[in-house]
Order: structure tokens, then sequence, then C-alpha cells
């Protein structure tokens, strides 16, 4: 367990690492950011920062030696990066877990092993293979790069065997995973965090409203029966449990209509804080950001309480240009990122408002 005043290393300089921070400040931890970028958000709230390149192993040496831990805000650490960071001092969550969530064909086999389902899928390596998976699975399907995919990029939809198979050249013919599309009723997700000592605690359920694959707006609680949601927890900790996992991840699912009820089909995992649970900073007592802070420093987990019903929408582009208007809307919290140009689709801020009733 790491004395107050110890400094947590975070790797990755966005709203994330950002957010973290914060939290870490609120219980009285010093934060260390590293990010190759010299104008990262996330260095505005920080105590110390490293700007250098994720390949820098000299950099990467010095940055661990000057931590007490390190933790990451993203799941796209080079596995290199990871291995000198681990050989200088603890990383949590363990870098193996990104080995099974960098990966979609991976991931999908580890959750399909813990007897969770997922959508059917087949692995792509060729057209021909393309052609073929999408005949044995059936259209529409979604085509998607194992790799490097996140907010809808890697990803085409398919209506065709032949389109599955001019969608791997446009994809870049780099190895893929084809997906049956899945007719689900919503999209939802449990933001669950791990101790050391093995203790899970997860937020409620949150349902979750995409635009052009990328997140708009989170309503908590989800629009689901209590069985459901215990069902959703469960898978979350099924997976943190078992991936041996310290800090907070996320489990996206699809709740698909099954005769009168509903059941959860899992679609990815974020081995990292998630947007689908900003909510938690202002809707809740202790947010996601500081059970991640906990857990990686070795403290106990918070039993979080909601504060009623909560909703968080995205601040995407330009959107933010409006975020005045916010400012005094009964029950918003406003949150800005500082991220400079506003470009469509990027992640500028979000707002959180405690609803009525
Ligand atoms: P992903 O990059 O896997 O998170 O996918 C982004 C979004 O695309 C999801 O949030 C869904 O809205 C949609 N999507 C992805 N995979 C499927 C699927 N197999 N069936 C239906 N919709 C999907």
């Amino acid at each position: 367990m790491l004395k107050p005043e110890s400094t947590i290393g975070i790797l990755g300089g966005g709203q994330l690492g950002r957010m973290l921070a914060m939290a870490a400040a609120r219980l009285g931890l010093r934060c260390h950011i590293y990010s190759p970028e010299a104008d990262s958000c996330a260095f505005d709230v920080a105590d110390a920062v490293t700007v250098a390149a994720y390949d820098d192993e000299a950099a990467l040496a010095r940055f661990a030696e000057a931590v007490d831990v390190v933790t990451y805000e993203f799941e796209n650490v080079p596995a290199q990066t990871a291995a000198v960071l681990a050989a200088h001092r603890e990383v949590q969550p363990d870098p193996q877990v990104l080995a099974k969530t960098q990966d979609r064909l991976i991931e999908k086999q580890a959750i399909a092993a813990l007897g969770i389902a997922t959508a059917p899928f087949r692995p792509v390596d060729s057209a021909i293979e393309a052609f073929a998976a999408a005949a044995a699975l059936g259209v529409p399907a979604v085509l998607k790069t194992r790799r490097l995919g996140y907010d809808g990029k890697g990803q085409r939809m398919i209506g065709s065997a032949d389109e599955a198979a001019m969608a791997f050249a446009a994809l870049g013919e780099v190895p893929c995973i084809l997906e049956g599309f899945v007719r689900f009723e919503r999209e939802v997700s449990v933001v669950a965090a791990r101790g050391v000592d093995g203790t899970v605690a997860c937020f409620d359920l949150t349902e979750n409203e995409h635009r052009d694959h990328i997140l708009r707006r989170s309503i908590v609680p989800a629009t689901a029966s209590a069985a459901l949601e215990q069902e959703a927890q469960r898978i979350a900790e099924r997976i943190a449990t078992a991936f041996d996992y310290v800090g907070v991840l996320a489990v996206e699912m699809f709740a698909v209509r099954d005769g009168a009820g509903e059941i959860l089909v899992v679609n990815e995992i974020a081995p990292r804080v998630h947007n689908s649970g900003h909510w938690t900073i202002d809707g809740a007592t202790v947010s996601q950001f500081e059970q991640h802070i906990r857990a990686v420093a070795g403290w106990p987990l918070g039993q979080p309480v909601r504060h009623g019903r909560v909703e968080m929408l995205n601040l995407i582009g330009s959107e933010v240009n409006d975020a005045a208007r916010w400012l005094t809307a009964p029950g918003a919290c406003v949150h800005l990122y500082r991220k400079g140009e506003a470009r469509p689709g990027r992640k500028m801020g979000h707002i959180t408002r405690i609803l009525p009733g």
C-alpha cells in the first residue's frame, strides 16, 4: 500500500490521464505523466511530466525510477514499452492483460473461454478467408482489424461475401476478425474496479448511445431488469478475476432480446478507465478515476453510492464551442479538457447532469 504523497506514474497525457491525476490529488497522491506530446492536456494538473517517445528506453527507465507505481490511460501501450517499465517498477494493471485486449481475436477467444457470450466470430487473414467467413457466419457482419481500432476506426459493415473481400482490402489487408452483426436492443457497459486483494467493486450498469461509432451519451441507471444488471456485473467480475486484473476496466456489452427477456453479449473490454464511466465523477461518491488510483496504489476500493439519476453528454468536436450554455443549466457539471483545436470527432469535454427524480 503506497503512503500518502507517493507518486503514481501515468503513461499517456490525454483527458483520461488528466482526470486520473485530479482524482489522485484529492487523495493526497502525486502524479508524473509521461507523454510524447509537449502540449498534453494532462500536464496541466500533474506534479511532474516527461515528454518523450514511447520507445525512448532511457526516458522510460528514468520515469519508472522517479515514481512509486506505473499505470496507463490507454490500452495500446507497446509491449516493449511495458517491458522496460516493468523491469524498473511495478506496473498495474499487469501488462500481460494488454496482450489479451490489444488483439480483438485473442480478446474474444479469452471471453468465450470463460463461457461468456460474444458475437460469433472468425479470424480473417486474406480476401479468400473474408469471403469464406462471411459465407459461413452470414450477413450482415462487421469486419474489424484485430489491432488498433477505436471509435469505429478500422471496421466496416458487410452486406455480402463479396463486400467482405473488398473490405479486407480497404482495411489494408491486415489481420482482421469478422463478427456476426448483433441486433441489440441497447448498448450497456459495466465499469468495474479490482483491488490488489481481489475485491471487485462495480459501478451501476450504464446505458450508452453512440453516434458515428463515438459515445455520445450515457445514462444511469440503464433500462434493464435487476437480474440483467446483476448478470452484467457478474460478467465484469468474472473477467477481472480471470485476468488477475488490478485497476479499473470497462466491459462493453449488447443487450439482446431473448423471448420475453434480454441476454448480454460482450462486445469488448477496455483495460482502463472508460468514457462510459465519466458520470461517476459528479454522479457518485467515489469516481472510476479514484477507484483506479486506489487500486494501483494498493489502497482499499471505495464503495460508491450514486447521486440519483445521472446523464453524461460528450462534447464532440465543435460542440465544445457551445459549452457555456451548460454553465447555468440545473444539475449540470461542466468538464472541459483543454485539448486545443476542436477537430471533428475529437472528445473535447463532457457534461454530467444529475437529473430530477
Ligand atoms: P467497437 O469498436 O467494437 O467498440 O464497435 C463500435 C460500435 O460499433 C459498437 O459500440 C456498436 O455500436 C457497433 N458494433 C460493433 N460490433 C458490432 C457487432 N458485432 N454487431 C452490431 N454492432 C456492432
